[in-house]
């Protein structure tokens, strides 16, 4: 069996960050995937991702964000390529709604920039929108987009450029203690011994790594490109945005015309399924709902259909991460559950799993992520 210090199980969003900063660190990583090395079935696959720091969901996240942005900068800067688009994030809704009261709360709090718009100063901005009279805006321009695709393949490199060997087609089945360290099975054989190993493995998480007793479920959502009628939709006229609007089915966000049309989706609106049974084909009643909200919210922007694709959200029950060391095995660290907005955490979230598998701490609070809530009786 070849010998590592650390197996990272999942190479997508978080795997591959993972595997980049524990070799940075000096540790000799395998980094194993079930399908190819940087592959479109798993949770990362879109060709964007939204980035912003005026954090909603928990302010909590805020630090962990200003850490993730001073990494994805340095990131860039390493492997030469192009990960972030900052045309700004808009976020819309009615001043009572979570995501604008959140995003107020979260600007005050940590200063960060952000422009107020009532309705009638959007309309003049954004004439491409159809803000209602009780909404406001809140524009942080330090935000925008992330390409998921290439920020990947850019820890990845990272990954190889320090020494990991990361290997395509290696379906974890399972890990056996074997002394001090643990045993990693590829298809119920066992082939890597290793004393750490980091799960990484997205919505796969539950059925495969049932061992690890996260309360996880996984949800199928589609995202959709338009072709837009009109030329305004382009990122240095329009922003990615984020819609909270009493009536939706969920929330409306999406993104600029990258050259491959306006990407539109809602946001935790889907069924509930298996990551295996994903039903990748997309029906035309769900493009014609689709076309019917956009239409409402900004009328030029859903053309011709351009593409689609379902992808899946690993739901926690609060919707919050399950980041930290498995509870019944100390040599087991892992990242779950990221529940739709896990993205933009990524090279920060590598960091943190790199820390809890070589130190067995972190530098940035988490106990906020701690998986130890979901278990009754575990501090
Ligand atoms: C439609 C959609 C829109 C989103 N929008 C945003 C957004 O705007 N902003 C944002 O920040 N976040 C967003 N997210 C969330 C974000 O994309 C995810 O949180 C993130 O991609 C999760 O990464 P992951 O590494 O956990 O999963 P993945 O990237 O799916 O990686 C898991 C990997 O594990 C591998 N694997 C699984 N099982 C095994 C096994 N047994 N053995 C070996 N390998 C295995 C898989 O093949 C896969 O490569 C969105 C998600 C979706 C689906």
């Amino acid at each position: 069996m070849k010998r590592y210090d650390a197996a990272v199980i999942g190479l997508g969003a978080m795997g591959s960050a993972a595997a980049a900063h524990l070799a940075a660190r000096g540790a000799r990583v395998i980094g194993l995937d079930r399908f190819a090395v940087l592959h479109e079935f798993g949770a990362s696959a879109g060709r964007s991702r939204i980035i912003r720091k005026a954090y909603f969901e928990d302010l909590a996240y805020v630090p962990l964000l200003e850490r993730a942005y001073e990494l994805w900068y340095r990131l860039e800067k390493q492997t030469g390529r192009t990960l972030l688009k900052l045309c700004g994030v808009l976020v819309v809704g009615g001043g009572e709604t979570d995501a604008a009261r959140g995003v107020l709360l979260a600007s005050e709090r940590h200063g960060i920039d952000v422009r107020i718009m009532d309705a009638p100063e959007l309309r003049a901005a954004y004439p491409q929108i159809r803000p209602l009279d009780d909404e406001i805006g809140i524009f942080e321009a330090e935000a925008g987009i992330v390409f998921p695709e290439e920020a990947i393949a850019a820890h990845l490199d990272a990954a190889r450029a320090n020494g990991a060997t990361l290997e395509g087609n290696a379906r974890v089945t399972g890990w056996q203690p074997r002394g001090s360290t643990l045993a990693i099975d590829i298809d119920g054989t066992p082939e890597y011994e290793v004393n750490r190993v980091v799960v990484c493995a997205g919505p796969w998480t539950p059925a495969a790594f049932a061992r690890l007793r996260l309360p996880i479920t996984v949800q199928r959502n589609v995202q959709y490109w338009f072709t837009p009628e009109s030329s305004a939709f382009t990122p240095d006229r329009f922003p990615a945005f984020f819609l909270d609007r009493l009536g939706l089915p969920a929330p409306l966000y999406g993104f600029p015309d990258l050259g491959d049309g306006v990407k539109t989706a809602l946001h935790g609106y889907g069924l509930e399924t298996i990551a295996d049974d994903l039903n990748r084909d997309v029906e035309p009643w769900e493009v014609g709902h689709m076309r019917e909200v956009v239409d409402e919210w900004m009328p030029a922007a859903a053309g011709e259909l351009r593409s689609v694709k379902a992808c899946m959200y690993a739901l926690t029950p609060d919707h919050h991460f399950a980041l930290g060391v498995d509870p019944h095995d100390d040599r087991v660290v892992f990242g779950a559950g990221f529940s739709g907005h896990g993205f933009k955490f990524a090279p920060v979230i590598g960091e943190l799993l790199a820390q809890l598998a070589l130190d067995g701490e972190t530098v940035l609070d988490i106990d906020f992520l701690s998986p130890a809530r979901f278990v009754e009786g575990l501090p």
